[in-house]
């Protein structure tokens, strides 16, 4: 299976001279759905992870299927005010400008062995912001998975410098 044949490549969206790889063909295709949550199984397998951190919108997409798959918890990262509990929020640097996440308070054990899941690296800005969010409520990252990798935007390089384990299903 050639998971790439099940990206759309979107020009000018959201702005112009943006292209924007939509993965809507591998969701409507249980095929190529679900050889992207096996393969990330897989490869995390050994990983000894008890949680999956993943971000709204599209992160919960791909984290919540792999947690199911793996036997092992979710924890929802979401934007400032949509957790109902008492949160831990990061706010990261962006291209232009910043953003914040949070989590629930309570939602990671400090020594806890954590995999942080999305769509999509592209700027590495969002995982960083991930990464922060567990290392601050003490987790233990074991791992970092990605559908796609922009490769020319360099995010891994947030990832190798923070020395985490990471991997993508297309790169
Ligand atoms: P980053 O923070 O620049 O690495 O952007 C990654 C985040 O933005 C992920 O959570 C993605 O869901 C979203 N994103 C950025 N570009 C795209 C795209 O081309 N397709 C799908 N999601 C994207």
């Amino acid at each position: 299976m050639n998971l790439r044949d099940y990206v759309r490549d979107i020009p000018d969206y959201p702005k112009e001279g943006i292209v924007f790889f939509d993965i809507a063909p591998i969701l409507s295709t249980p095929e190529a759905f679900r050889y992207a949550i096996d393969s990330l199984a897989e490869k995390f397998k050994d990983s000894g992870a008890t949680k999956i951190v993943a971000a709204e919108a599209r992160g919960f997409i791909f984290g919540a299927p792999l947690a199911y798959k793996m036997g092992i918890g979710f924890v929802p990262v979401r934007k400032p005010g949509k957790l109902p509990y008492k949160n831990r929020c990061v706010t990261y640097d962006l291209e232009y400008g910043t953003d914040t996440l949070c989590i629930h308070e309570d939602a990671i054990e400090p020594g806890e062995k954590i995999l942080v899941i999305d769509d999509l690296l592209a700027t590495g800005g969002t995982a960083e912001g991930m990464l922060k969010l567990v290392k601050d409520a003490g987790g233990d990252i074991v791992g970092c998975g990605f559908v796609i990798q922009l490769g020319f935007l360099d995010g891994d390089r947030i990832l190798e410098e923070a020395g985490q384990e990471h991997s993508f299903l297309i790169e």
